[in-house]
């Protein structure tokens, strides 16, 4: 069977990259795995040998050929797509300890499927990606940087990001036009008692204009108060949002709000 581009179908063919991305947790016989996208199965045949349960999400209906002899007691294939599927509803007839979310992401809905994954309210420990190395890069970005933008908060806002492993594009078939990496996410333990759409609204604005100073862009707002929250910070009122970590925008955030 062709795999289909606009599925994101690369599928991921070095063994010994696969048993590293597996081994980067270490889920127990009451933890739950959820893997977003097995494809042909690369990741699921390693992951069906660890001790916990584990739930697969795939779109495409014609996996059924790879899947069906990993279904078992122990290993539940859902066809969904992941944007559409209410974790919730996924989860409800689980009880498990700790749960952990794998997959070789589909890379032209990266950002929405990790997205969706935070914003269900799920609690979940850890989370192993293979992204586009760009994007990787973006994640793990840090205030000063060209890659540092909205998502890079939005995401450090809940999880520490790591950069893995880099993965090179001959490593997959079809061969992908850009190179990969895995990246691994661990819960934070946050308690910033904000309203956090509010947060995340005025992070976007903040942002809007990348390459335009705070002050431009946070238009509406008094910028004196800002302003005193810059300087006290060692920044200068020029600063632009690439500059300013996420300590800083909850400390700006929290004085105007
Ligand atoms: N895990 C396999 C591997 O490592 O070889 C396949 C990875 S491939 C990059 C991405 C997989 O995600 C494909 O199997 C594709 O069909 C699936 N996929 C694409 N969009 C999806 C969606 N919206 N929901 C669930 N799965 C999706």
């Amino acid at each position: 069977m062709q795999a289909k581009k606009s599925l994101g179908q690369n599928f991921l063919k070095n063994d010994t990259i696969i048993q590293k991305i597996v081994s980067l947790f270490m889920p127990k016989e009451n933890d739950l795995i959820i893997e977003i996208g097995p494809g042909r199965g690369a990741l699921t045949k390693k992951l069906c040998n660890l001790p916990s349960k584990l739930i697969c999400i795939e779109i495409d209906e014609d996996m059924h050929e790879y899947l069906d002899r990993f279904e078992s007691d122990n290993c539940h294939i859902i066809y969904d797509d992941i944007l559409n599927n209410n974790l919730n509803d996924a989860l409800k007839d689980y009880s498990y300890d700790n749960l952990y979310v794998i997959g070789n992401l589909p890379y032209y809905i990266t950002s929405p499927i990790i997205t969706h994954l935070i914003n269900s309210g799920v609690n979940i420990k850890e989370m192993v990606f293979m992204v586009q190395n760009e994007v990787a890069n973006r994640f793990c970005s840090t205030p000063g940087n060209r890659e540092y933008g909205y998502v890079t908060l939005f995401i450090n806002y809940y999880y520490d990001v790591k950069k893995e492993l880099f993965v090179s594009k001959d490593n997959f078939n079809p061969v992908p036009k850009v190179d990969s990496a895995v990246i691994k996410l661990t819960k934070k333990n946050i308690n910033y008692d904000i309203d956090e759409s509010k947060y995340f609204n005025f992070l976007k604005k903040a942002f809007q204009h990348k390459r335009k100073t705070l002050k431009n862009n946070l238009t509406g707002y008094d910028f004196n108060v800002i302003k005193n929250v810059l300087l006290t910070n060692n920044l200068d009122e020029r600063a632009r949002p690439e500059d300013i970590s996420q300590e800083i925008f909850l400390e700006i955030f929290k004085s105007i709000f």
